[in-house]
């Protein structure tokens, strides 16, 4: 989830060619390994880059006319806008939207929570779609191919870490282009969100949904699967290791089911009792109320990871005295600050407070491939796209299991 797409707006200058090249053969590279984790050690030889891809219009486009559901302001409800997609130029893809999860981070953006949300806005990073049509440069993608998209529309190209295919760590201005809010670079035109039916985006932020999953369950894999798969393998989380899971939610529930296929021993820790037993059931080894003293206590120095995925402040002081001596405390995703960390749960066994935001586009690949071996999907909800506001104050109370995942299919003109 990004933190950085707030001066989006005025970083990208409408109708300013790109100058920035692309690095799909690099990322092509880096999916023939299988690792995008280690785009780093290749990125020093891979630097055949093409040339800019995703800012020439096609000559015979025009913009795609669809809708979407917008947020108008930070307090009024979602409701249905038309809206207008950049005509596809000659390497985007134009795809039908099929399904769209729903992300905590989309309420904090609608509900303009962190304070750079501007307006009207659709919400909606976790993607999944069916090309319609392909521009003609396109070469990787065909008319009937299942794409998903996650939150990065777009990215420079150029900087040392999109070079490397981390464009998450974007260092352009306010870093890579969200897909909620924000212009096309090259091009200018507004980007909008996955509450839709119709996008149109470059060819080198499409993904590739694996044959034979379930594209509803796969949705999700977009934002919360990546969000945590990414840091379960950059601190290299394996057979051996004890990883604890905080909160078990849209993100939580992925982060238990990629810790334990990834073989490690996971301990979730939930607020709310009737989890206890379905995080067991989504491959937790033990669960527990976090908000027990006594049962944090008898977790003390046993856990060498911790992937704490609640969304909003917390006490996190009892979490690090669970940890080993060497061992990291990640929040992954954009969650509002920890207001108050005990340095001496730190120094005392020189343990680590770490971050971390979704992952590069060969790592989405990664990350959708991996849940193909491995038969994993989020626990998913179907609703339609008029009930997403419902969604919303059901995930304030604790009540989805795992993901409402709209279905397009469902809309209602
Ligand atoms: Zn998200
Ligand atoms: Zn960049």
């Amino acid at each position: 989830m990004s933190s950085k797409d707030k001066h989006d707006e005025t970083i990208l200058t409408a109708g300013k060619p790109s100058t920035g090249v692309t690095r799909r053969s690099l990322v092509g590279a880096a999916l023939a390994t299988g690792a995008g984790l280690a785009l780093s050690s290749i990125s020093a030889t891979a630097k055949t880059f093409e040339s800019s891809t995703h800012t020439a219009k096609g000559a015979s486009s025009s913009p795609i006319k669809t809708i979407g559901y917008a947020a108008m302001d930070a307090k009024t409800p979602l409701r249905q806008m038309n809206i207008e997609r950049r005509a596809p130029g000659l390497k985007d893809i134009e795809a039908e939207i099929l399904y769209c999860g729903v992300c905590h981070s989309d309420l904090h953006l609608v509900r303009n929570e962190w304070g750079w949300s501007t307006f009207p806005m659709v919400a909606g990073h976790e993607i999944i779609g069916r090309v319609v049509k392909v521009g003609a440069h396109v070469s990787k993608f065909k008319v009937g191919d299942y794409v998903g998209y996650g939150c990065i529309a777009d990215s420079c190209g150029h900087c040392s870490s999109c070079q490397k295919g981390e464009e998450h760590h974007c260092e352009d201005g306010a870093g890579y282009t969200s897909q909620w809010q924000g212009n096309y670079r090259g091009t200018g035109e507004k980007i909008y969100g996955g509450f839709s039916k119709i996008i149109v985006l470059g060819e080198d932020y499409t993904l590739k949904i694996p044959d034979g999953m379930d594209l509803k369950s796969a949705a999700p894999i977009l934002c919360a699967g990546i969000t945590t798969y990414s840091p379960l393998r950059h601190w290299k989380i394996g057979i051996g290791h004890k990883v604890g899971v905080v909160g078990i939610g849209g993100l939580g529930h992925m982060g238990v089911k990629f810790a334990k296929a990834l073989g490690a021993e996971v301990t979730a820790f939930t607020t709310t009792p009737w989890k206890l037993d379905d995080a067991k059931r989504l491959g937790a080894t033990d669960a527990v109320l976090w908000s027990d003293k006594v049962a944090l206590a008898k977790k003390a120095n046993s856990l060498d990871f911790i992937l704490d995925t609640i969304p909003e402040d917390h006490d996190i002081n009892g979490l690090l005295a669970t940890l080993r001596a060497y061992g990291t405390l990640c929040g992954p995703g954009n969650i509002l600050n920890y207001s108050n960390v005990s340095n001496t749960q730190l120094v005392i066994k020189r343990r680590s407070l770490a971050g971390s935001q979704i992952g590069g586009i060969a790592e989405h690949q990664e990350v959708l491939d991996f849940c193909a071996k491995h038969k994993i999907g989020a626990d998913v909800q179907v609703i339609a796209p008029n009930e997403i506001e419902t969604a919303f104050d059901r995930m304030m109370k604790r009540e989805i299991k795992y993901r409402s995942v709209v279905d397009m299919s469902l809309w209602k003109a």
